[in-house]
Order: C-alpha cells, then structure tokens, then sequence
C-alpha cells in the first residue's frame, strides 16, 4: 500500500514530468482548465486530459503582464505555467469560461499561445436543463470535439466517446469509493496522502488511474476498522492541496471524513448518464451537477446548496466543517452568507481560512485549525 501512495505522491508533484513521459510514449497531451471540460473527448481522440489548476511551487511574474492582480492565483498560475514553458509539450488547451475570471482569462490565453498551440474556448450555459440548453452544451462540446479531432489528426467517433464514457463513470466509482475509505481509515489515509491520491487523477490518463486506484481501494478496504481519537470534518472550497497545509490537519489529527471541493468531489460526484447519443449524455452530465458555487441553481431562494453541505457533514458523522476560501473567488465569497446561516441554523460549527497558491506562511491557519479542533473535541 504504502509503494502506491509514494505512486500517487510523486505524480500529484511533478506534473511536468508526467506529462514529459506521455509524451515520450508519442502521446499528444491536452491542457484542460477548470471547470467541467468535456475531457472525455480527449481521452476519446487518444489524447491525454492534464488538468490545469494552478500550482503550488510558482511564483507569478510573465503571467503579470495579461492578469489584473485581483484575478485568482489558480488562473494566474495556470497562465504563468503556459507563459514560461512549463507546459510547451501540450498540444492544445482547452479554456471553460464558467466564473468572471476565466472569461477574460480565455482570452488572455488565446492572445498569448496561439502561436504556441491551439486554444479551445468553452462556454458552458448556465440555463442548462431544457432542451435549449442542452441543445447549446451540444453545439460547444461538437466545436471541442472538431478542434481535438484536427490535433489528433483523426476522427473521434461515436464508439470512442461511449468507451471514454464508461472509462470515466467507472472512475468516478474507484474515486468516491476512496474518498469514502480514506474517510473511514484517516490513520493511514492521512490528509497529505489523500490529496495526492485525488491530485494525481487530473495527470494520468483515466484507465490508468483508475486502476492503480482500484487497486488501493482494495487494500485500504481490507484494513481493520479504524477507531479514529481525533476530529472529523468536512472540507469546502476550490481547492487546498499545498502540503504544508494539509500537513497540519495531520499534525492536529483532523481527519477529512468528506468533501464540497471543486478540484476533488464535486468533479466525480455526477455521473454521465445513458444516453443513445453520447454528445448528449455529456451534456446531460453537465445539467446534472448541482449544489455547485458556480452553476444556477433556478431554486436558489431555498438555499438548497447550503443545505446539501450541512447534510453531507451531517451524513458523514463530521464534526463541522473547514472551509477554505480562495482569494478573490467571487463566487465562492458571495455563496459564503448563504452556508453561513445554514450551518449556524443547523448548529453545524465552521471556520473559513482564506487561501491562495503562493501562500507560503500557514501560521495563522495553523492556529485557527488547532483552535478548531480543540472546539470540536469539547463540543
Ligand atoms: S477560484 Fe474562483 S475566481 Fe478563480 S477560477 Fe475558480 S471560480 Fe473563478
């Protein structure tokens, strides 16, 4: 078991190197930004999805000269890592415009690769139920899939879409499944490893990760039951996979028992569903995601995203929830009021951090975590 967390480990930290061994193997490579690309259609050209989420080890400088300094640092360093070379191998990105930052990021991005590599704009609709908005997803996911279709230098038929759909439906299976375990055995899926467990799935192709994962599902599930003597909480936000941070959960013995996260859960909690086209079936997909930060929700006077939170502490036998708030995420902050008064409603406890990718200092957050679990283990 602990050969395949060093696996995970060392991939989740060297995406670079990862996407320099693809490419050895001939294998063209997609840069896929956040959020919900249809990267099935990658992995259905034979191509590899990488997923671009900002990094942890940069610091901002060429990315500076396109981004107003209130744009996140996860599309600042994404642009920094497509500016300074980082990320030449790819063969083309792929830019959804779902949040106020990445619209003009978009196009930050077109102006400045274009002539390194093509770029692929995705608007998603956020009237996305009906048969129109269905309708739309289908009409931009059949740009992607000609756009994929010139780089790959191949068609991408129907076949390969509805095999990379059952690849990635069984994927999201092993995912949940391991967010589950590492749940129930935080004694050895620490909070440092799970991160990486999860990290890793954006720079690997799917099968692959699906079976490695599988793999430690497995072993992880024939453990002895884990009689956890710390604090159990929920995590949620955009993303929180520094080390140093998670580090601490492990040092105050706070077990992540679930997760609202964007670059975790929330990408694997919906599945693609059956249908007899399979451009359709991804854009059901997409209509499907709910109780997101990020996409209308046309009920939103019953705050059902807030409540959707406060019941998955609930189910998860938690003991509240820590939820990191990504600076200058509009998004995010302004959903924030909502869980707010939900979780006090409910008697949930919280603590919000605020975070960004080129925090280095996590003293402040040390404490407030230590506090936290002190409050919950009296509480
Ligand atoms: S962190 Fe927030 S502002 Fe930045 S890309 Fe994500 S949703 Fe948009």
């Amino acid at each position: 078991m602990n050969t395949l967390f060093e696996k995970f480990d060392q991939i989740s930290k060297s995406p670079a190197a990862q996407l320099s061994a693809y490419k050895a193997q001939g294998k063209k490579a997609i840069g896929v930004l956040p959020y919900y690309a249809p990267e099935e259609l990658v992995y259905a050209a034979g191509m590899v999805p990488f997923g671009m989420w900002g990094s942890n080890k940069k610091t901002i400088s060429r990315a500076k000269e396109y981004c107003a300094t209130f744009y996140c640092t996860i599309a600042q360093l994404a642009v920094e890592m497509l500016l300074d070379g980082t990320m030449d191998g790819l063969d083309g990105v792929i830019t959804p415009t779902i949040c106020d930052t990445l619209r003009p990021m978009s196009q930050n991005i077109r102006v400045s690769m274009s002539d390194k590599m093509p770029v692929i704009f995705l608007a998603h609709p956020q009237n996305r139920f009906d048969l129109n908005g269905l309708t739309f997803t289908v009409s931009q996911y059949t740009n992607i899939r000609k756009k994929l279709e010139e780089i790959a230098g191949k068609p991408i038929t129907d076949d390969d879409i509805r095999a990379a759909i059952k690849v990635y439906n069984a994927c999201h299976v092993q995912q949940r499944r391991f967010v589950k375990l590492a749940g129930e055995h935080p004694d050895v899926v620490t909070a440092v490893r799970r991160s990486a467990v999860l990290k890793a799935g954006w720079f690997m192709l799917k099968d692959e990760y699906c079976a490695m994962l599988k793999e430690l599902n497995d072993k992880i599930e024939a453990l002895p039951a884990c009689d956890w003597p710390g604090t159990k909480v929920v995590v949620s936000g955009i993303i929180f996979d520094n080390p140093i941070l998670l580090q601490i959960f492990d040092d105050y013995k706070i077990a992540i028992v679930a997760d609202d996260v964007a670059h975790e859960s929330r990408t694997f909690k919906t599945d693609i569903p059956d249908d007899a086209d399979p451009m359709m079936a991804l854009a059901k997909q997409f209509a499907n995601r709910d109780h997101d930060v990020l996409l209308y929700d046309p009920q939103s006077s019953k705050n059902r995203r807030a409540e959707f939170v406060a019941q998955l502490v609930k189910d998860s036998g938690a003991d509240g929830l820590v939820l990191f708030m990504q600076q200058f995420c509009d998004p995010e902050e302004m959903e924030y009021p909502y869980l707010k008064k939900e979780l006090d409603a409910q008697g949930i406890p919280h603590i919000k951090l605020g975070i960004d990718q080129q925090m280095r200092d996590f003293g402040q957050a040390r404490t407030a975590l230590q506090a936290f679990a002190d409050v919950l283990a009296v509480g």
